[in-house]
């Protein structure tokens, strides 16, 4: 039995309703619908609004963070009068807002293998908004465990992905990459970079094929991987297979409940804004400060990309940028005092990983890269 549509809804959705593929009998199965949408993000934020407009009758939104200034450039349920607030609370608002008619439901908490579960019981379909590894898995498996149908973007730089994974009819994520890619070798936006437009076309992909899985329309994504650039203005389509050796769709699955997706990639499960290569290689900017006032001599080596140097810059470092690193360690000595910085901590720290598995002790990570040095010590340069 599907609800009914009062006056005000049938007004509100009427130009669904013209369409003869959606019509008043759609837009009832859109009112009985429920989505979750993991990230309230570049891709949530589109993905959010549009399926809040469409009328899908209960959205559940689940984000652990706050809205941040660097933020507002491509999440554009969020607004500057948000700043600082809850993101499930900002979206929440802004899509009640929208259309009140449709019930929205947050979860301010970090999706993980204990919640997930509980959290994903209410909704009949997935949308994956986040931006590492470790969530991407457990979404993945979280939806080949419960039979809910996983509707996959990513996006980098100018680049995006769209899919449907639905492990009942066809390939799943860990058909398509089974294993994870080493820790660090896929850059997250946060370190890359993206154009704000591109999460508006990948989400908008989203919130499409969700509708269309409601209203059973259409060709949906599943076993296709849609490859998007925005540079070229290229749309490529892939075939995906079903992998019959996969490790939780396959016909012997090994996985067979929620593992620790964090030890199994290797990074932690969010996007990482703030790096340490762990306590005893970590410097914090005040005591490199410090040091450098007693005139104690440190090579300070940058490992950012040569456009990173014209935001900001420490006076007398030098550029070795991750990419070059490990070819260029003769450049460096093992006996001199080594300081490695980077935007936020974390590509120093990896080419810390490589200066220490090199034999190198007497270097350090700058904690929080250039960022946490113009936040603590040097207000005149900017943060970015
Ligand atoms: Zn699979």
């Amino acid at each position: 039995m599907l609800p009914e549509l009062s006056h005000e809804e049938i007004l509100r959705y009427s130009r669904h309703l013209l369409i003869p593929d959606v019509g008043l009998s759609g837009q009832k199965k859109l009112k009985a619908a429920s989505v979750l949408i993991i990230g309230t993000g570049g891709l949530g934020s589109p993905a959010a609004l549009y399926l809040a407009a469409a009328g899908v009758g209960r959205i559940g939104l689940v984000d652990y963070d706050v809205v941040e200034f660097s933020n507002l450039q491509r999440q554009i349920i969020h607004g500057e009068s948000r700043l600082g607030d809850l993101k499930v609370e900002s979206a929440r608002d802004r899509m009640q807002d929208l259309n009140p008619e449709i019930q929205v439901d947050t979860y301010n908490d970090f999706i993980n293998s204990e919640n997930a579960f509980r959290i994903a019981e209410p909704y009949d379909i997935i949308v994956d908004g986040t931006d590492n590894f470790p969530t991407r898995y457990l979404i993945n498996d979280l939806c080949v465990l419960t039979g809910k149908p996983n509707v996959y973007g990513s996006i980098f730089r100018f680049d995006g992905q769209a899919s449907v994974f639905y492990a009942k009819e066809g390939p799943c994520y860990r058909c398509l990459f089974p294993e994870p890619p080493p820790p660090g070798l896929v850059p997250s936006c946060a370190e890359g970079g993206v154009l704000g437009v591109l999460p508006g076309t990948i989400g908008s992909i989203q919130a499409t094929e969700t509708l269309k899985l409601i209203l059973g329309i259409g060709e949906p994504l599943i076993g296709r991987l849609l490859l998007y650039d925005a540079l070229d203005l290229s749309f490529q389509m892939v075939k995906l297979q079903k992998n019959p050796n996969c490790k939780i769709c396959g016909s012997n699955p090994e996985i067979t409940a929620l593992i620790d997706y964090e030890a199994f990639c290797g990074i932690p499960a969010h996007d990482q804004d703030e790096g340490s290569a762990g306590a005893e290689w970590d410097i914090t900017a005040k005591e490199l400060s410090s040091r450098l006032k007693g005139g104690e001599k440190i090579r300070l080596i940058d490992v950012r990309e040569p456009h990173e140097r014209e935001i900001s810059n420490l006076e007398g470092s030098e550029l070795m940028p991750l990419g070059q690193f490990a070819s260029r360690l003769s450049e460096l000595d093992s006996s001199e005092e080594i300081v490695l910085f980077c935007k936020a901590g974390t590509r120093s720290a990896r080419a810390l990983e490589i200066l220490a598995s090199a034999g190198f002790k007497k270097v350090k990570n700058l904690k929080g890269g250039i960022n946490a040095w113009a936040i603590n010590v040097d207000p005149s340069l900017p943060v970015y």
